[in-house]
């Protein structure tokens, strides 16, 4: 078979070639609503894959397709390093949010995730509301971070910023053998619904903060909160933020900040942030060690709304949301152990005690066929 495809077809080796290290990639057509999507798999040893649907409107189908590959693997770390029992997915539909979306093709894609039985849930990601999940979710079960009325869990940045906020302490601790947020100065880029919330924490806590954000109404909303708790926020232009008089960096907006040019300017002694995608390229981690700035992963600090949406399979209980993330703090702690003592980066530190996780589960005997309930996984 392999031979005969070898020899009539190129585009499709190529494309086994491409996707070898996934179990499963799902290309769905319906003309009728113009939906077009992939769904990858990336590895279910943890269990049923999970991980967010994105709309955009890709150049190419290439485009699509090494988005939605690359998102879904790094899916896999993320549910590893969450301590949540599942695997690596993404969705990602061609299309330009703001003009192609209708409830009808969000109708469309759910019942091609429900096609896949269980084995990839899926909510809000880049250009996708929790409205249009609402659609996806009339036809089917395998849908996640819907609104509370619908049953699912409502605002996630609530747990990623405590995550955020158990992260800082984490390095505090490390740092300067005192976990206190109190007294230190934070600069943060990006006042949103996760940069703001911890802003607000650290003004409560008595931090100094540096802030940044492109939009005035953050600003003005952020100072009139330090001016009602007498707190110090002092405000600077975007590049600004970057060689910040601070302690900590916390970037909260865009991805890729770390990169050759930033690194150079920043006079911090940590970066702690909940915005995906922060290092330019994996080098930078490497970078920022040689600088000797210590790097809290971006993947296992921003996992708290990850955690959510897991938990709400399992009924949403804003509790156990915030028990499991408090974990953030444990975690980051012992990759900064391991960085240091195996002189590797905190990024190789976390990738490793991932890979760690899932050797153990393949090692594990598993004496029943392993349902993909997440019922079943979480109580047995
Ligand atoms: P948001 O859109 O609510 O806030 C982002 C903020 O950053 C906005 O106020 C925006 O004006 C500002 N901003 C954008 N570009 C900027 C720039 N160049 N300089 C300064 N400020 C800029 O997003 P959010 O939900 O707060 O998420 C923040 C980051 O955390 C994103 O990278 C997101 O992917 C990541 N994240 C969020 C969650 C979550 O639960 N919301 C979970 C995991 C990761």
């Amino acid at each position: 078979m392999k031979q005969q495809l070898d020899q009539s077809s190129k585009v499709s080796m190529d494309i086994f070639e491409k996707i070898s290290g996934h179990e499963q990639v799902v290309f769905c057509n319906d003309p009728s609503t113009g939906l077009q999507a992939i769904i990858a798999i990336h590895n279910t040893t943890l269990g049923p894959a999970l991980g967010g649907t994105r709309m955009y409107p890709y150049a190419s189908l290439e485009d699509a397709l090494e988005d939605v590959l690359r998102l879904s693997e790094g899916m896999t770390n993320k549910c590893a390093a969450a301590d949540i029992d599942f695997g690596g997915g993404k969705g990602v539909i061609i299309g330009d949010p703001k003009k192609e979306k209708s409830p009808a093709l969000f109708r469309a894609y759910g019942q091609f995730v429900d096609s896949l039985n269980g084995r990839f849930y899926t909510g809000t990601d880049m250009g996708t509301t929790m409205d249009d999940f609402v659609q996806a979710a009339k036809e089917t079960n395998f849908i996640n971070g819907i609104p509370e009325e619908f049953g699912g869990g409502g605002d996630s940045s609530i747990p990623t910023a405590e995550g955020v906020l158990y992260g800082l302490k984490a390095t505090n601790q490390y740092l300067f053998g005192d976990e206190a947020l109190a007294g230190k100065t934070y600069a943060i880029q990006g006042l949103g619904k996760v940069g703001f919330k911890v802003a607000q924490q650290l003004l409560q806590e008595g931090a100094n903060l540096v802030v940044t954000d492109i939009s005035e109404e953050a600003i003005s909303e952020i100072q009139e909160i330090a001016d009602s708790l007498q707190g110090n926020v002092t405000v600077v232009a975007s590049e600004g933020i970057y060689d910040a008089d601070a302690d900590i960096f916390i970037p909260c907006a865009i991805g890729g900040i770390l990169n050759d040019v930033t690194i150079e300017k920043l006079k911090v002694k940590a970066v702690v942030g909940s915005a995906n995608n922060q290092l330019k390229e994996d080098y930078h981690a490497k970078a920022l060690h040689d600088k000797g700035i210590l790097y809290a992963p971006d993947y296992i600090v921003n996992a708290g709304g990850l955690i959510q949406v897991a938990d709400e399979l399992y009924g949403a209980n804003k509790a156990r949301v915030l028990l499991k993330t408090k974990a953030i703090y444990q975690s980051i702690l012992e990759i900064y152990q391991q960085s240091e003592l195996d002189a590797i980066t905190t990024l190789e530190a976390a990738n490793r005690k991932c890979q760690q996780r899932l050797e153990e589960q393949r090692s594990r005997n598993n004496f029943f066929k392993r349902d993909k309930s997440p019922k079943w996984t979480f109580y047995k």
